[in-house]
């Protein structure tokens, strides 16, 4: 009995032929090629990974691998960032694993760096295996070390095999083994002819039968690229190439021709999507791969930090790190994997706007509600500390919510399984800091894939796909520098390096073997097509691949695009007479015409303030502020009276200006009321000042802000510096009322309102409005739509003084700052026509139902008004009525 090697061009006929005699155990690196051959998967790895398990050898978790190689280095290189370095050395370290049985070996003569790198392997590798552990690079020499039994095997998809994995082949191959290698007389199979003499010498025999030629477009292009030829696609080959303007078209474009494909009956597992970049491709393909209802899947790698479990769990770390500020908390109980805490919760939370723990819980707690998780110790052992995490994921219902996402189930258990990692050694203390470190460092280490399961189209790398045949096979992203793969050189282990310890049985690919992988891995690729074999790349991004030129192919003018999805459809039927039976494109369809509308030229409709509804004006009582509103701008008013569209309450965090406003009335009209009790009383005594802002912030229901005692030192200072100017409180005149209710009318509209003070003076008397601003109020709109007719003061004058002392004559009406203490009135007064001429325009608004957006012309109006995201004021505006 021999072993043999079955070399052709393309061996998988062959080796599916050998596998259908069911007399070999097959060996496939990929599920994919596996399927092909129509068996179950089971490759080296496993083969190997297995063996080891037996003997009580595992591959060591990320975590105990990453715990393990920083050990390593801090105990050789003691460096400043070791985290950093862990991080950058993995993959080096891993690659000299695999490249050697074992790594004893001299350092003489190396770079310190590389003699560093050496030693660090060693040591790493000695940590491991102390715990009964091995790198996950190692596993294949691991596994010859104890002697597996050997047994007839097909090896199949082994087509660039390393020196591990001859290694395991060579420890089990029995008689009668078949080892598949493609092989042809080109410079691309320099590294397979080596295989083959090298096996030779250990007695496999090449058995030449007659090549077994598919005709297939892969087949073609794969010659085509071995021997570049001027002649065109023959006619049966479904080929093609096409250059699109960007990625998302690209992606779009592929996806699109996937799901015809699908509508056609073909099985999913028989067409692929193959990029050099998963990971760059990925995301925009299983967003646009959703929207299709495309089964994708791609079994990529992705952190944990880059998943919405981690997103949540730094949050959380946050949170409790920062004590439960409040921007951070709201968003962690806000995420979509945290508890729905319901709108009660959320409508007085955003009114007491909490911070700290104990403010959360208090109303967590009204609503039945617990945080108590949540309140952490300083310190505590390892796996109290996990305890704790994994009570905090329980309360949160953390694994029921993931489970409604693949990717994030899976990451879930892939969190729970790092945490038993980290719970050791059981009893060494940490402090909260250091665990939550630990913990966000390992979401880096820990991973997923980005859209797990089975079944589906599958996205993969040309290395993932090497041997196996697919139907349809959608290549992506074919850009100049990105297929081939540029060769790089690695920054810890250079060439010159990897070729100094190759003369030490370490086998690290140079340069030109790292060419030759990248340009074989694409060789293979055309092989797996048998229909169609189609290639493309986004112009945005760069230049076409020089395997376009080399296979021959010219760009096809791009197919017209079928509509995919709903969205695209709706995308489509928006702008078209024809429409869709489907109510969510009919609502589209009615706002994108509103919008239309409300931007351009016509004159606006009810979607812009014009109802055209009457208002019985006659019937309603107007405050001065309601008419300053509607006299400024009239959907502002309407807005607020009409459609009664409030500001959320919501907490600031700081004294806002109005509720600046009510706290200094309120403290004035306390003063003014015991001095009106007690003349001789000095209003502004500093301390009875304080104790007034006590009783005015409980009248006026103040918040707590942070620091407020201070700051209320502030405040009495500014009011108090105000109330000792003598317009405030000029000698000889008597304060008559305070805070009084009048009503009356003013040309026609009804108004009733308070008016702070009101004195009584040699000349007359005196209304007053106290402001806090320190320049006197933005007025109602003139004939040219300026800002600059105050009403307010005219009507205390016109309507209060005329109720309360109907035979008294008024001598003047003021605004005082109790900012800058003074007098801000002001400078003209309007004349009698003007106030006629706003009263005509505001009841005709009134009367005819016509509320457009129509603020000052230099939107004076606009500047603390609550509506601003709702009316959309803005360059829009001057557009209004060009055509009309
Ligand atoms: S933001 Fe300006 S235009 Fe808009 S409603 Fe307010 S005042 Fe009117």
């Amino acid at each position: 009995m021999k072993r043999l090697l079955y070399l052709e061009t393309q061996p998988y006929l062959r080796a599916k032929e050998v596998a259908g005699q069911n007399q070999h155990e097959v060996l496939t690196p990929t599920r994919g090629v596996a399927r092909s051959l129509r068996q179950r998967k089971q490759s080296l790895r496993d083969f190997a990974t297995r063996l080891l398990q037996a003997q009580g050898i595992i591959i060591a978790p990320p975590l105990n691998a990453q715990r393990a190689l920083r050990e390593a280095i801090q105990q050789k290189v003691q460096p400043h960032d070791i985290a950093g370095m862990t991080r950058a050395w993995m993959p080096t370290v891993q690659a000299l694993l695999q490249a050697a049985p074992n790594l004893e070996i001299t350092l003489a003569g190396y770079s310190e760096r590389a003699k560093q790198l050496i030693q660090v392997t060693q040591l790493y590798q000695h940590l491991l295996h102390q715990q009964n552990f091995v790198d996950s690079a190692e596993v294949l020499w691991r596994a010859t070390e104890h002697s597996p039994e050997r047994s007839p095997v097909l090896i199949y998809g082994y087509f660039q095999p390393q020196a591990d994995e001859l290694a395991l082949i060579e420890a089990i191959a029995a008689d009668n083994s078949i080892f598949c290698l493609p092989l042809a007389d080109h410079a691309l199979f320099t590294h397979q002819q080596r295989v083959v003499d090298d096996l030779q010498k250990q007695g496999w025999q090449v058995e030449t039968t007659p090549t077994l030629a598919p005709e297939t477009p892969g087949a073609w292009l794969a010659n085509q690229f071995l021997n570049p030829t001027a002649t065109a696609t023959p006619d049966p080959f479904e080929i093609a190439a096409y250059a699109y303007p960007n990625s998302e078209a690209e992606a779009r474009n592929v996806l699109t021709q996937v799901k015809q494909r699908l509508h056609e009956g073909v099985p999913a597992r028989e067409i692929v999507v193959v990029t050099q970049d998963e990971a760059a491709y990925g995301p925009l393909l299983l967003d646009i791969a959703w929207e299709y209802s495309v089964p994708l899947r791609a079994l990529y790698s992705v952190p944990l930090s880059a998943t919405r479990i981690g997103a949540w769990l730094t949050l959380l770390l946050d949170v409790v790190q920062q004590q439960f500020p409040f921007e951070l908390t709201a968003r962690l109980l806000s995420h979509p994997l945290s508890m729905n805490a319901g709108a009660e919760f959320w409508a007085t939370v955003r009114q007491q706007r909490p911070s700290g723990f104990d403010s959360w819980q208090k109303i967590a707690q009204t609503l039945e509600f617990d945080l108590s998780s949540l309140k952490l110790p300083s310190s505590a052992r390892r796996d109290t500390w996990v305890e704790k995490l994994k009570g905090i994921f329980q309360a949160f219902n953390l694994r029921r919510r993931a489970s409604r996402w693949a990717r994030e189930s899976v990451a879930y258990n892939a969190l729970e399984d790092g945490l038993v990692t980290l719970s050791r050694p059981e009893g060494e203390k940490l402090t909260w800091p250091e665990f939550a470190e630990e913990v966000l460092a390992s979401l880096a280490v820990l991973s997923t894939p980005a859209q797990p399961g089975r079944g589906g189209v599958e996205l993969h790398t040309p290395l993932s796909v090497m041997g196996a045949r697919y139907r349809h096979v959608f290549v992506m992203g074919a850009l100049e520098g990105e297929l081939p793969a540029p060769v790089q050189n690695d920054p810890m282990l250079d060439f010159y390096e990897r070729k100094q310890l190759k003369t030490l049985g370490v086998h690290l690919p140079d340069a030109a073997e790292f060419a030759r992988q990248a340009a074989f891995e694409f060789y293979a690729l055309l092989h797996t097509a048998t229909e169609s074999f189609t290639i493309s790349y986004a112009k945005v991004s760069g230049e076409p691949s020089v395997y376009f030129k080399r296979l021959g192919l010219s760009f096809s003018a791009i197919p017209a695009k079928a509509i995919a999805s709903p969205e695209e459809a709706r995308r489509i039927y928006l702008r078209q007479a024809e429409s869709l039976d489907d109510p969510v494109l009919q609502q589209a369809i009615a706002a994108f015409q509103v919008e239309q509308h409300r931007e351009s030229s016509a004159l606006p409709n009810e979607y812009d303030g014009v109802v055209g509804v009457p208002f019985d004006y006659s019937q309603h009582w107007f405050s001065a502020s309601q008419v300053t509103q509607l006299g400024q701008c009239p959907f502002k008013w309407f807005a607020s009276r009409v459609l009664k569209l409030a500001e959320a309450e919501e907490l600031d965090e700081e004294l806002n200006p109005a509720l600046r406003g009510n706290l200094y009335h309120k403290v004035v009209e306390l003063a003014l009321k015991a001095a009106q009790a007690d003349p001789s009383l000095d209003v502004t005594d500093e301390q009875r000042l304080n104790d007034w802002f006590i009783e005015a912030e409980a009248l006026v229901k103040l918040p707590s802000f942070t620091a407020w005692e201070a700051r209320r030192v502030e405040h009495v200072k500014i009011l108090r510096r105000a109330m000792q100017q003598p317009e405030f409180w000029p000698p000889g005149t008597e304060v008559l009322k305070l805070e009084e209710k009048f009503e009356g009318e003013w040309q026609g509209l009804k108004i009733r309102g308070y008016v702070d003070r009101l004195d009584r003076t040699e000349d007359g008397l005196v209304l007053i409005d106290y402001k806090t601003s320190s320049k006197a109020p933005v007025g109602v709109k003139d004939e040219t739509g300026k800002a600059r007719i105050d009403l307010q003061l005219p009507l205390y004058q016109a309507v209060a003084a005329l109720a309360l002392y109907p035979d008294k004559a008024v001598c003047r009406t003021s605004y005082f700052s109790l900012t800058v203490g003074k007098d801000i009135s002001p400078k003209k007064t309007p004349t009698q026509a003007e106030l006629e001429g706003v009263a005509e325009r505001l009841k005709t608004t009134l009367s005819t139902g016509q509320y457009p957006v129509q603020p000052d012309i230099d939107g004076h109006a606009c500047r603390y008004c609550a509506y601003d995201s709702l009316c959309r004021a803005g360059n829009r505006l001057n557009r209004k009525g060009e055509t009309a």
